[in-house]
């Protein structure tokens, strides 16, 4: 056992060694560890139910911590590992270990002598006079128990095990149908890729490049050049070669064939694509999307709720479902009319230009022409072309820029270091530095994107920092990932600004995760509640769109010169370019989520009927026939969002109120960044998300922040 490299390692996971053979065995082997220190742990309970007050903090709640620790050691460097390395015999390994792990925690937290002594402890002398951390610590232990289904009895209690064990299996093979749907688009006329720039033309032809590759592996050079002829383009439904599609090339027909491909995911057409020899693999989502459904409404009717979104919002910062449906509604009202504004502009526009769509309808936008028509218009109202920033944001220099505006604000530091284990070469690993040098945590940076990465960009915790029992200290590790451009050989990866955005989106995950100061490891870093979690990231967003923060690194890669005001300038004005009818698509979406689960019993109606019922009352674009995007909605179906959408928006209020306080005393102002770190980056879970924020802003939330940046007017409300 000792040579299984998941468990013999110390403070970084050897990824070079890990093979898919090593993952059940060590799972086996941290589940019996972990069952027997629970016995050891348990084994106080009986002298505890006469004298309580033998109970402390240390020998019971800290144990309990300790002991989930151990399977999460092993566990997590797979999952991590799935989502970007996730080869068919390490998937088919780690989803042979997964009931197991799965079983262990449902056992774990149904058992009822862990609660007992949890609720035993809750009651001593000691429970009351805990310091906040701890306290706090206790309240939401004891509430998530509760939700975990804990007090619950006999069958009932059966039944909830059972039904997390099936909703585990539902979303793995949910997200695996998305994530294996596949379709390539292969294009050799020239013609056809009129409108395209010409980094997007050479990308499409590396990617056919590497297609053709592959399948002359699997079968022969003949027929693979007979599929996919020399010099031809291929464009896929990865975002980075589906999103500059969309925006740029001039033919509707061919952006409505992969728009409905793309929204075909998941669904009874979907296909494993060329590499996986167009196989009809049974990748449809349906069954399993309305499975989810019943569990997770099974779980609340045990656990007492009327619906699933009320369970799902019994832990988060917003005090209820009805609160967030009038929440996500009031927005969408007032962005209604923006909204439909920029819609009538686009009719306009497309006429005035005489574009003539897929469906020769001049008075309607189509779905799969907006985001064209959009970028056409953009440019000419704005004389702003997304590509002409694009060589201000050369990889490296962003990335420079994005540690040293973390340098000024937060007095941090970041040196790139080697010797730590990778799971592919293209992955980068750094070290954050306090201002006196002490090392605070370190994180791996996987920017680009590969066949058997999961798509989207994203931040796994990997080790949450934490104060240990014996006083030494735990450091944060996490690993930052996006799917951006990757550069062709010699060239320079410029990024769109879109993509800038989401790398800071990301590290703004990262620096909350790394910089906690939070003793307890489950209060540690990003284990906020969900509707608090994007603050940080999304407050990051905003540097790229501020004068003062993007001249500090936005250069041209060729001659260095800082990217002109005039194009900051436009990228402003720009910014707020269809904004409403973005705000509208994120609030059908959330809509849409709530739609789902406050259903309070199985009503039979197909989810994609839901889905249209909400996209024709709130939204602007019909749903096209012949798809069906919930079908790889992987948040709210795969994800931890189901319920939870809303955590976007919600979180943008916060965040556009927050950064307010950067735009009234200095973007780059030390002492702002200082306030925000040691209040809100540093604290983790330790105190209620409403307490944090309002030690930032002395106030509570407010929504005008974000209806002005919108362009809307000042409204009083307050969410
Ligand atoms: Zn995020």
């Amino acid at each position: 056992m000792q040579s299984n490299p998941l468990l013999n390692y110390q403070e970084f996971v050897p990824y070079s060694q890990i093979k898919p053979e090593h993952i059940e065995p060590a799972v086996i082997h941290a589940i019996q560890s972990a069952k027997k220190e629970l016995e050891d742990i348990l084994s106080i309970l009986e002298q505890a139910r006469s004298s309580k007050e033998i109970l402390t903090f240390e020998n019971s709640l800290y144990r309990l911590i300790e002991l989930e620790h151990v399977l999460e050691r092993v566990w997590t460097p797979v999952e991590n590992l799935l989502s970007l390395m996730g080869t068919p015999e390490l998937r088919s390994a780690a989803n042979s270990a997964r009931p197991l792990v799965v079983e262990f925690y449902n056992d774990y937290s149904l058992d009822p002598r862990v609660y007992e002594l949890i609720k035993l402890y809750s009651s001593t002398q000691e429970a009351q006079s805990l310091d906040s951390e701890r306290a706090r610590y206790l309240k939401c232990l004891l509430l998530d128990f509760k939700l975990s289904g804990a007090e619950l009895e006999g069958e009932d209690k059966e039944e909830f095990k059972k039904l997390n064990l099936a909703l585990a299996d539902l979303s793995q093979k949910f997200s695996e149908n998305s994530t294996d749907s596949k379709f390539e688009m292969i294009l050799t006329n020239p013609q056809d890729l009129s409108g395209l720039p010409e980094d997007v033309i050479n990308s499409g032809k590396v990617l056919a490049d590497e297609f053709r590759h592959e399948l002359a592996s699997k079968t022969s050079q003949q027929e693979a050049l007979a599929i996919i002829p020399e010099s031809a383009f291929l464009v896929n439904l990865d975002y980075p070669s589906y999103g500059p599609f969309m925006k740029f090339s001039d033919h509707s027909e061919l952006r409505k064939k992969l728009y409905i491909a793309y929204m075909n995911q998941g669904t009874k057409n979907a296909n494993m694509g060329i590499l996986g020899s167009n196989e009809q693999a049974d990748l449809n989502n349906d069954s399993i999307i309305v499975d989810i459904f019943r569990s997770k409404l099974r779980k609340a009717h045990l656990l007492g709720f009327k619906n699933y979104a009320e369970l799902s919002i019994a832990n988060k910062m917003a005090p209820s479902a009805v609160h967030v449906k009038e929440f996500l509604t009031r927005i969408a009202k007032k962005a209604r009319p923006l909204a439909e504004q920029e819609y009538n502009q686009l009719v306009e526009f497309q006429k005035k230009i005489s574009y003539h769509n897929s469906e020769n309808n001049p008075n309607k936008i189509y779905p799969w022409d907006k985001d064209y028509l959009s970028e056409k218009l953009r440019k000419e109202l704005y004389d702003f072309d997304t590509n002409i920033t694009k060589p201000y944001f050369e990889l490296g220099n962003c990335i420079r820029g994005m540690f040293d505006i973390a340098r000024t604000l937060f007095q941090i530091d970041f040196k790139l270091v080697s010797g730590i284990e990778v799971w592919h070469p293209d992955v980068e690993v750094y070290q954050v530095y306090d201002k006196d040098q002490s090392l605070i945590g370190t994180f791996y940076m996987d920017l680009y994107p590969r066949d058997i990465k999961r798509q989207g960009a994203w931040v796994m915790p990997l080790v949450s920092s934490c104060q240990n029992r014996d006083g030494s200290k735990t450091l944060s590790q996490c690993a930052l990932v996006c799917n951006l451009t990757k550069p062709g050989e010699n060239l320079k990866s410029l990024l769109s600004h879109q993509e800038l955005v989401t790398l800071f989106h990301e590290f703004g995950h990262a620096l909350h995760h790394l910089l906690s100061k939070v003793s307890l490891e489950p209060l540690s870093g990003t284990s906020v509640e969900w509707d608090f979690v994007e603050l940080p990231s999304q407050l990051q967003e905003n540097f790229c769109w501020e004068q003062e923060s993007l001249k500090t690194f936005a250069k041209h890669y060729q001659t260095g010169e800082p990217i002109p005001d005039s194009l900051i300038e436009k990228m402003l004005k720009a910014r707020a370019f269809n904004e409403g009818l973005a705000c509208i698509r994120q609030n059908e979406f959330g809509l849409f989520d709530l739609a789902v689960y406050m259903r309070e019993q199985d009503d039979d109606k197909p989810v994609i009927q839901i889905y249209k019922d909400v996209v024709k009352e709130y939204g602007l674009f019909d749903v096209w026939d012949g798809t069906n995007f919930p079908n790889s909605f992987g948040h709210i179906f795969a994800g931890g969002y189901a319920a939870g959408y809303y955590s976007y928006k919600w979180a943008e209020v916060l965040e556009a109120d927050a950064f307010s306080r950067f735009q009234k005393e200095g973007i780059l102002n030390p002492a702002v960044g200082l306030d925000y770190k040691t209040k809100i980056l540093e604290k983790g879970d330790s105190s209620p998300p409403m307490d944090l924020f309002v030690s930032f802003m002395g106030r509570e939330p407010d929504e005008n922040a974000l209806l002005s940046r919108m362009g809307l007017e000042r409204q009083g409300a307050q969410v």
